[in-house]
């Protein structure tokens, strides 16, 4: 009998289980159908927002409210919808820069508005009422910077709260008394599982309340709820997952709304080969946050250990956008073997909503330990330094029809203009742009500098690697998004 009644409880579990799988496929693969297009790219501002806000004042229930603004007068606004008694309260965007659940978020709305899922949404809204106020640092997305207009970063302003968009996150958590929160932010790109060459592509935090790190329920349920996403981004980017050091931190919302009874889910949206405005990562935020939800409201997440939470891998440290390994660098009438490690960094236009990007040489020597996006097994390749070719052109008009890969090939990585591009710091093919008459500084490597040399073996150039973009000289292969205009 008693194993009879075991039988039961495994056959309800795992139908449970089942059904919250089935859920999590099911929006995985419609993803499309709900996907909020008019924010496809990264530097979304507040004005980008604000008529999907409005536009949910006239959905059926949805209550929207203003509950608070910026030090610059942009409106803070709580989204709510459900009657359950559980509160669920998401925030995203504290860090400006850091946009990819607002996205995300406006996914979820488009989901609940629509007449799909019902028996899900069903449980979902009867459950738990859901609580979003995404974008709190809108004065910080219009420049897309960390921080806000006073120019403090609002995530050490728990304490103090000298930020009205702090005031406001801690007016909210209390007045809701949230059973969960979801503290929705980005993390550079930078970032693998520990000890391999994935990228974190989500990383996780169940923040600790204290510096003893104890786990009480609230902690406690918090793992539990990482666990189950880690779970289902396992399955669409497996290794892709990191877990955040848990070091106390008492000035953190995250740290302190824990401590403050509501159960906290930190979530950082990294990097992910190839996704550079992150839209992979915004689907997999949309799936893994909706399908926590889900497990909230059928209460599945309480049967889930909370030691699995230790088996996520730690985040590391370790990316390079492009890792040089083994290659020969002479110095002083002497070879050298190196590995290069190059970032690309991105530098906003005027009004911030594009940029270019500039290479720079991160690390080099030994880098065994490190990884890259891409890698370049550079064994009997020697670095040789770019030249800049003799001929002077006029301006950009008269070097369109140019074989830059011709040139590249006999050396030269910089052309000479009389008339520079006006305002402009990029150049659309892979050769540096100088004005006429420049003269190069030789090329040290070292950390800070621009990336920018040819790959050469037995005497042929084969490769090229423009600020930090390498460039496949045979087959013209590359990924560059710009090189440089020297002023
Ligand atoms: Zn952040």
């Amino acid at each position: 009998m008693k194993s009879f009644f075991k039988l039961i409880l495994l056959f309800i579990t795992v139908s449970v289980a089942s059904q919250t799988n089935d859920f999590t496929s099911k929006i995985y693969e419609t993803y499309e159908t709900y996907k909020e297009t008019s924010l496809d790219k990264r530097r979304i501002k507040h004005q980008d927002i604000q008529p999907l806000i409005n536009a949910l004042k006239n959905k059926p229930g949805f209550i929207v409210n203003k509950v608070g603004q910026s030090i610059e007068g942009r409106d803070l606004t709580l989204i709510s919808i459900g009657s359950g008694k559980n509160n669920v309260f998401l925030w995203s965007q504290m860090h400006g820069d850091e946009p990819t659940a607002t996205q995300a978020i406006f996914d979820i709305f488009n989901l609940l508005i629509s007449n799909d899922f019902t028996s899900e949404k069903e449980t979902i809204l009867n459950s738990v009422t859901l609580h979003f106020l995404p974008m709190l640092n809108p004065d910080g997305a219009e420049k897309y910077t960390r921080r806000n207009t006073l120019g403090i970063d609002i995530n050490r302003d728990a304490l103090r709260l000298q930020s009205p968009e702090g005031q406001t996150l801690k007016r909210v958590r209390d007045s809701l008394n949230a059973d969960f929160g979801f503290n929705l932010h980005d993390q550079n790109i930078y970032y693998n599982a520990e000890r391999t060459d994935k990228p974190a592509t989500i990383s996780y935090l169940a923040p600790a309340y204290n510096y003893e790190k104890d786990i009480n329920q609230v902690r406690g349920d918090a793992m539990k709820i990482i666990v189950f996403m880690n779970d289902i981004i396992q399955k669409y980017a497996p290794g892709q997952v990191g877990r955040y050091n848990d070091a106390f931190e008492p000035r953190a919302f995250g740290d302190n709304i824990q401590k403050w009874g509501t159960s906290t889910i930190l979530i950082e949206s990294g990097g992910y080969k190839n996704d550079v405005e992150k839209q992979e990562i915004r689907k997999l935020n949309y799936v893994s946050i909706l399908s926590a939800i889900y497990s909230i409201a059928n209460g599945r997440y309480k049967n889930i250990p909370i030691a699995d939470y230790e088996n996520i891998p730690r985040n590391d440290s370790k990316l390079f956008d492009l890792k040089i390994e083994g290659a020969t660098y002479n110095l002083l009438g002497k070879p050298y073997t190196v590995d290069i490690g190059v970032k690309r960094y991105e530098v906003d236009n005027a009004d911030n909503s594009d940029f270019y990007n500039v290479g720079r040489i991160a690390d080099l020597g030994d880098l065994s330990t490190f990884y890259g996006y891409n890698t370049f097994k550079a064994d009997g390749y020697t670095i040789v330094e770019g030249k800049i070719y003799s001929e002077v052109f006029n301006s950009v008009d008269d070097i369109s029809d140019l074989d830059v890969f011709k040139l590249l090939k006999s050396g030269f990585t910089y052309l000479q203009l009389e008339t520079l591009p006006e305002d402009n710091l990029e150049a659309s093919m892979p050769i540096h742009l100088v004005k006429a008459g420049h003269q190069l500084p030789e090329l040290i490597l070292r950390p800070g500098v621009n990336p920018t040399f040819l790959l050469q073996k037995n005497g042929v150039n084969e490769y090229a690697v423009i600020n930090g973009f390498l460039i496949d000289l045979k087959t013209k292969k590359n990924a560059l998004k710009n090189a440089l205009v020297y002023r």
